[in-house]
């Protein structure tokens, strides 16, 4: 907070830092965090904005509904981030909105209010626990047309999506439009053992004992051993499987950078006409492929 974010994690001036606001590892907890507590983690968050200077940052707190949640209990997650809006509808809080029951609701909300109906951003979230395919989770179509009503209704706006960070949802971001994608999922998966792979699912390299992923096959294997990611071409397979601090940081970078090169790859192949028929051949039969080519049909390509 004295130096600014930039400054004290070394990131240069052209590179932008969003920021969130920890609602996911709050969630669920709507009712045990007292009125008065929240204030406090609010005013503090604002102080962190306020000196920390991220170039983007989303409202202090979003009440998140997961599928499981009573219906009222869902609406009281709808109108209390709706109240959390309309406060920070000033100064460059990013409004928040979540798939799920009440999305029509939020639209109209954010609509007829004067301010959130003007901003230039807007930010989705509740995409995780449906994601995670717990009991009473919507069906992926219903996330998918969820997510095009947001684009449909704010047309021009920055759209974010909190909690993408898979191979093939990053192709469902993108082909619905959205501009950024934000998840900590590279990160757990390193931590996991597991890395990622482009095109296909995670593989499991470093055998840490209590995760179990998929194995790797010889070509994959073969596609490890040549990956040009900065961690790999240093410290090579060796690297992603090294315990400790050490392979975590590696599968990290190595994780990162296989999900910023697919994004890249994506957006050239959909701007050069050839996503349709190189999405098929490089993504495995993965549940997503259905959803990707649905999505696909809908896919209005961006003005240049
Ligand atoms: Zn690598």
């Amino acid at each position: 907070m004295e130096k600014g974010i930039h400054a004290s994690l070394n990131i240069s001036a052209e590179v932008s830092v969003y920021l969130d606001n920890g609602s996911f590892g709050l969630l669920g907890t709507e009712d045990t965090v007292s009125r008065h507590e929240r204030e406090i983690l609010r005013k503090e968050y604002e102080e962190f904005v306020g000196k920390g200077k991220p170039d983007w940052c989303p409202i202090p707190q979003d009440f998140i509904p997961t599928p499981q949640m009573t219906p009222d209990r869902q609406r009281r997650c709808f109108l209390r981030t709706m109240r959390v809006n309309r406060d920070y509808s000033h100064d460059g809080y990013v409004p928040v909105v979540h798939v799920g029951q009440f999305l029509t609701r939020y639209l109209t909300a954010m609509q007829r209010h004067g301010t959130l109906s003007l901003k230039q951003s807007i930010a989705i979230g509740g995409i995780v626990p449906n994601l995670l395919r717990a009991p009473k989770a919507m069906p992926y179509v219903d996330i998918l047309a969820g997510l095009k009503r947001v684009r449909d209704t704010f047309v021009d706006r920055k759209i974010h999506i909190f909690g993408v960070g898979g191979t093939a949802t990053l192709h469902l971001a993108i082909l619905l439009g959205m501009d950024s994608a934000d998840s900590s999922g590279w990160r757990n998966r390193a931590a996991r053992g597991l890395v990622q792979l482009p095109g296909t699912g995670d593989r499991m390299v470093a055998d840490l004992g209590s995760w179990r992923g998929r194995a790797l096959t010889k070509d994959e294997l073969e596609a490890l051993r040549a990956c040009p990611c900065p961690a790999c071409a240093q410290f090579g397979l060796d690297g992603l499987k090294a315990r400790g601090m050490d392979g975590f940081c590696n599968r990290a970078t190595h994780n990162l950078w296989v999900l910023l090169t697919e994004a890249r790859d994506i957006e050239s192949h959909l701007s050069d006409g050839s996503y349709a028929l190189w999405h098929e051949r490089h993504l495995d039969n993965s549940t997503y492929l259905p959803l990707i080519r649905l999505a696909l049909d809908q896919h209005v390509s961006p003005l240049p």
